[in-house]
């Protein structure tokens, strides 16, 4: 085995722990080797019939996902096709909340069992918590931390600081790369949500790639 097949086999060991752990806590969990197979699958699952909401997310961006669901004969609720006025999004977010699938990912993921988002409006917390019939969590291999407080620290110290960079928003945490709690008016982590179970049963269907995607 060369040192790339260690590097998988070792990620592989630790998505199938956290996938024994989400397991019992109501989720469904599904591993993929790569991301092909996991967009695949999602796709298989979707019809044109289902109204899809998307909660903001790189990895979803990153897989195609997005542009295909908007070029595609879905009904999805795409953003960058509504007003972009404030009032505007918050109207199709709160749509997003009635629909039938719901497309994001998440910041950190406990292996023993617990999803960590952090949110500025928090449209992607609501509707990972009640409203969309399905929820899909495309899930790369990186987000996984060792418990939840490791993974309150990477949504606070990696994925909250590397979002601010991209957006390019005024944060202590876009200039140093680490969490200052800050109060600013650009701050980006308003909300945050530990899920520890999924209610009903099913609803969450995490959708684990054996590779690093996302922020
Ligand atoms: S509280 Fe402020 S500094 Fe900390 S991650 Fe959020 S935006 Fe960045």
């Amino acid at each position: 085995m060369n040192a790339q097949q260690a590097i998988h086999e070792y990620h592989r060991i630790r998505i199938h722990r956290a996938m024994d752990a989400f397991r019992r806590r109501g989720f469904e969990a599904t591993y993929f080797g790569n991301s092909a197979e996991a967009v695949e699958h999602f796709f298989s699952e979707v019809t044109s019939h289902n109204i899809i909401g998307y909660g903001g997310s790189d990895t979803v961006s990153q897989l195609g996902i997005r542009r295909r669901l908007a070029e595609g004969d879905f009904h999805f609720l795409d953003r960058s096709k509504f007003d972009h006025s404030y009032d505007g999004q918050l109207d199709i977010r709160r749509e997003t909340l009635s629909a039938d699938v719901f497309v994001t990912s998440s910041n950190a993921v406990s292996i023993d069992g617990a999803l960590i988002n952090i949110d500025g409006d928090g449209n992607r917390i609501a509707g990972l918590s009640l409203g969309p019939k399905r929820v899909y969590l495309f899930l790369g291999r990186n987000k996984l931390t060792e418990n939840v407080d490791r993974a309150m620290i990477r949504a606070r110290n990696v994925a909250s600081p590397m979002l601010a960079i991209q957006l390019g928003l005024d944060t202590p945490c876009a200039k140093t790369g680490q969490c200052h709690d800050c109060a600013v008016p650009d701050r980006i982590c308003n909300n945050f949500s530990i899920i520890e179970r999924c209610n009903p049963p099913g609803r969450i269907r995490l959708l684990f790639i054996n590779e690093d995607l996302g922020l």
